[in-house]
């Protein structure tokens, strides 16, 4: 069932047992699955986002991680409000995309590719700008693999008291995030990245008191989020449409097995420990990271391709032959490649990469 390991941000490699556990169907209202699954999923996951869980409230959305980016921005600012989206990368440019097809008033504060969003100039920003109500980030930039410093930029968000809106997408639960002691309002993220899961679903943490106040403003029906968490909520785990039933239940273990291996700080010391392992091998090969050690996640890291006589195609192909699926670089001003430290890999996936990278190196 594993003819490679998938070193990539999401689909990822996942164990046995959590794609075992789609082997059996569900019925989309039967309790066994609205409270016996649905619900659970829904209370773990609030247990795992904030240190004040009865504060929050999860919302599962079927669709990939971008349908949730998208209900959440649509159902949760309205045509008056005013949304400074703060990007470094592909996924803050889409919050600004989803912007412009809802006609939202949005203003875009680009950094570089290669730089973490720097807190002070969004301080800067919105002094200057008391029109902005909302402000969205991403927490870890998967198109480089950039983290960047929620917590300050939370603090500034929230000394301006503005509503906080974070695309965690490929960190929530590989990176410790409290969205209570943060102070953030709306977090998304989605089954396959660093739970584990497999891709179907993705799902929104919001804050309950302000989630409240949305019904009536997704001008998507699909999309609306509000509607969705009522009806989960009123019906105890009852989706408004079909659900990946099979792919939710896998989502459980999944859950279940990010608990046994000891939460999200058990996760994120073998994640940094998987790219400790990738980086020095990777150097000691002569690669050169793009980013700074500093700006680095341990979720995904880019590296220069050594020489320009560098043939990407087939350093993938070599590798993949292995057993390694590595991914292309998303940056337009260097060439670049892509490892991802998340997923059911260890350390000594690594040792092992690093290995057959040497032997691929010298044929
Ligand atoms: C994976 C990811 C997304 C969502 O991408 P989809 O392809 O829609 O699942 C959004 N933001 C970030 C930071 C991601 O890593």
């Amino acid at each position: 069932m594993r003819p490679y390991l998938l070193l990539t941000p999401g689909p990822l490699t996942t164990s046995e047992t959590v794609k075992s556990a789609m082997m059996s169907d569900w019925c989309t209202w039967d309790e066994d699955y609205n409270i016996g699954i649905v619900e659970v999923i829904r209370k773990k996951l609030v247990e795992i986002a904030s240190s004040k869980p009865e504060e929050y409230t999860a919302v599962l959305m079927q669709g990939s991680g971008s349908f949730c980016v998208e209900a959440t921005l649509g159902t949760a600012v309205r045509p008056q409000d005013h949304l400074l989206v703060v990007a470094n990368g592909a996924y803050g440019k889409r919050m600004g995309t989803i912007a412009d097809y809802y006609h939202l008033n949005y203003d875009l504060m680009k950094f570089e590719e290669t730089q973490a969003v720097v807190p002070a100039q969004v301080d800067d920003y919105l002094n200057q700008h008391p029109e902005v109500t909302h402000v969205s980030v991403v927490h870890c930039e998967t198109t480089t693999g950039v983290l960047n410093p929620l917590a300050e930029i939370a603090a500034v968000v929230k000394k301006h008291h503005k509503v906080l809106i974070v695309d965690a997408m490929s960190s929530f639960g590989g990176v410790p995030i409290d969205m209570a002691a943060l102070g953030i309002d709306f977090m998304i993220s989605s089954a396959n990245k660093c739970i584990q899961g497999v891709p179907g679903f993705g799902f929104i943490l919001a804050r309950r008191s302000l989630l409240e106040q949305c019904k009536g403003v997704a001008r998507s029906l699909s999309l609306d989020l509000y509607d969705q968490w009522e009806t989960m909520e009123k019906g105890h785990g009852k989706w408004r449409f079909t659900s990946p039933t099979h792919v939710v239940r896998a989502f459980m273990q999944a859950l279940k097995e990010l608990e046994e291996e000891g939460g999200v700080a058990a996760r994120f010391a073998r994640y940094s420990k998987n790219h400790q392992v990738l980086v020095e091998g990777m150097r000691s090969l002569g690669y050169r990271t793009l980013l700074p050690d500093a700006d680095q996640s341990p979720v995904i890291t880019s590296f220069y391709y050594p020489d320009a006589a560098f043939d990407f195609k087939a350093f993938y192909l070599k590798l993949k032959e292995r057993g390694f699926v590595i991914y292309p670089g998303k940056i337009s001003q260097a060439d670049t490649f892509r490892i991802g430290n998340i997923g059911d890999v260890y350390p000594e996936d690594f040792e092992r990469l690093i290995a057959c990278i040497r032997e691929v190196q010298s044929v």
